[in-house]
């Protein structure tokens, strides 16, 4: 394949307000590649654009070889996007097993009931595969915070995406539970879904990514591994005022 996902020249205006400046990168196949930057460099609209939420001004959004410029939120997602969201989005008082299913709905048919049994074997399974498989029962409200961002997880793998996009998946863990985090997304990657993540935090970036890309301002400043991203000046520079950002754990 010659582009899982790629980015062509986006722009995104709010109010007259550019966001997104003819930003261009490429999320090589299988690769784990971040995305960082200052708070309000435009990490979560570039999410926003490429699930659709939002249509570009200007560009072209390209993935798994196929234009999905135009393409509706839910036809991203049967296209193999599938996206985690900054806050937590599960039903607080639905089962771990209940919310995992509920992954699946974009991609069933209406007449294939969401708690149909295959679903839930499905859900189970997966569970199983992300080391949940103690939790399906349980709801989602009475368990602790990294637990539930890993159920977030498994859930958006019940759309057996290609590409999986994650908006600070580490922010709030403690350094037990971004271990745990960080291995649930290793075994993601070497399943063969191609990851692309948000994430402040620098030593998980470097732990885990092995593509980074820089925005500040809503304009790309730097492509490259992780091992030159901190000695790039484009980078230091934006990072000025918050001089620890690069290397302590929770910078925000
Ligand atoms: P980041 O995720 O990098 O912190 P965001 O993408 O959330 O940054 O925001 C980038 C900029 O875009 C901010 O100035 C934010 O206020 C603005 N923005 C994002 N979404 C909207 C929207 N729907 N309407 C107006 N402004 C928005
Ligand atoms: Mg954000």
């Amino acid at each position: 394949m010659k582009h899982v996902l790629q980015l062509e020249g986006v722009s995104k205006s709010f109010g007259g307000l550019k966001v997104i400046d003819d930003v261009s990168f490429d999320v090589p196949a299988g690769s784990r590649t971040a995305l960082i930057g200052p708070n309000g460099a435009g990490k979560s609209t570039v999410f926003n654009l490429i699930s659709g939420v939002y249509p570009i001004d200007a560009g072209r959004i390209t993935a798994l070889d196929q234009d999905i410029t135009g393409m509706s939120v839910a036809n991203r997602v049967r296209h193999g996007i599938a996206r985690s969201f900054q806050n937590i989005r599960l039903m607080p008082h639905l089962s771990t097993l209940e919310n995992v299913m509920l992954g699946e709905h974009h991609f069933s048919r209406p007449w294939e009931l969401v708690g149909s049994r295959k679903a839930g074997e499905r859900a189970r399974a997966t569970l199983e595969r992300a080391g949940l498989g103690t939790y399906p029962g349980q709801v989602v409200a009475d368990l602790p915070y990294g637990i539930q961002k890993r159920i977030e997880v498994v859930r958006a793998l019940m759309a057996q995406p290609r590409i999986l996009l994650l908006d600070e998946p580490a922010a709030g863990l403690n350094n037990a539970e971004t271990d745990e985090l960080r291995r649930l997304l290793q075994t993601v990657s070497d399943s063969g879904i191609t990851l692309l993540v948000v994430e402040h935090d620098m030593p998980f970036v470097r732990d885990l990514c092995n593509h980074v890309v820089v925005l500040n301002f809503g304009r790309k400043i730097f492509e490259g591994t992780p091992e030159s991203v901190k000695q790039d000046p484009a980078v230091l520079e934006a990072y000025l005022g918050t001089p620890d950002a690069m290397e302590s754990r929770h910078a925000a």
